[in-house]
């Protein structure tokens, strides 16, 4: 038989164990929590149409709206399609 003092003080350890699993578990709730944020916080700031493109693996013609999977054909072409507009910045440096 236990005595009240020993269940008290089995029940006190079995209770702050717990808490402990839970603050841990709290923790990596908040981490996911703030990670999602972060992601969204990026997807937010994100209108940056290299960053889109690149994360998307699409580049859409500013001038006829055509998707293309990669710089190179984006750049190929915007040369043959376009050779009158400027070219976007993000295509001066693509070795076609
Ligand atoms: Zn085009």
């Amino acid at each position: 038989m236990w005595s009240r003092k020993t269940a008290q003080q089995w029940w006190l350890g079995e209770s702050s164990a717990r808490t402990g699993i839970m603050a841990r578990g709290q923790q990596k709730i908040q981490a996911q929590q703030k990670n999602a944020k972060k992601q969204a916080e990026k997807k937010k700031h994100g209108n940056d149409q290299k960053a889109a493109a690149k994360a998307a693996l699409v580049f859409t013609c500013p001038v006829c709206r055509t998707q293309m999977p990669d710089p190179k054909t984006f750049k190929q072409h915007f040369e043959s399609k376009h050779p009158k507009s400027p070219m976007p910045p993000e295509l001066v440096d693509v070795q076609a």
